[in-house]
């Protein structure tokens, strides 16, 4: 896989402006908001209503969505365990980048697995990765059913479908926990915001 380091003589060629300079360029710290949660318990609506706030207070944040990824730099990838990682793999080397350019990325994936997010988290520096576990009852999330996935799984139409034939893995120690079946989109955004107020990631 390609975590391997194929390429020999190779060095790594260091500019005159570092990611401090971009930060203070944009009055802002690069960070990546790594949400995960159940199928429909609310990543994407929460991503998407933070970016606009986020844009509206003017920091620059950009979004990598589950299925957009998918339809042009991953879409050589299935859903094989060996695919999965090296979905989440990339995710997490493409916010790296995002995130040492200045911006507050925000990925929402599923992201059942442990390992899979610790290996997003390995890949910088602490602090920069902020989990977010986006908390939604199962029994809440089917009655969303906001693509009819659920649906589909029940009637045995998709295989390996996290939270019904394929396992969640909670997060033991994310950076934040967001209720959605306890608290509306907005209480939930303002909260994420607070935290990166704490963390100083933004002034406002
Ligand atoms: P995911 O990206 O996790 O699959 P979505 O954001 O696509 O989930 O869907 C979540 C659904 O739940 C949407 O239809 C949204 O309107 C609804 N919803 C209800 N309350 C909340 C909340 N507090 N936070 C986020 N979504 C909520």
């Amino acid at each position: 896989m390609s975590e391997q380091q194929k390429a020999t003589n190779i060095t790594w060629h260091e500019g005159q402006i570092s990611k401090t300079h971009r930060e203070s360029l944009l009055e802002q710290k690069g960070a990546i908001l790594w949400f995960t949660g159940l199928s429909g318990s609310g990543k994407s609506t929460i991503a998407c209503a933070l970016e606009k706030k986020l844009h509206d207070q003017g920091y620059l944040s950009y979004r990598l969505d589950g299925d957009n990824i998918r339809h042009g730099l991953n879409k050589d990838l299935g859903f094989s365990p060996q695919d999965r990682v090296e979905n989440i793999r990339r995710i997490g080397e493409v916010s790296k980048l995002f995130a040492d350019a200045g911006v507050i990325v925000s990925t929402s994936f599923i992201s059942p697995y442990k390992a899979d997010r610790d290996l997003a988290r390995s890949l910088v520096l602490s602090g920069e990765f902020i989990e977010i576990y986006v908390k939604c009852s199962l029994t809440a999330c089917e009655e969303r059913d906001p693509k009819g996935l659920y649906k589909k799984a029940r009637a045995g139409k998709i295989p390996e479908f996290t939270g019904i034939s394929a396992p969640y893995e909670e997060p033991e120690k994310p950076e934040l926990v967001i209720e959605t079946d306890k608290k509306n989109v907005d209480d939930c955004v303002n909260e994420i915001l607070s935290y990166l107020k704490s963390k100083n990631i933004i002034t406002a």
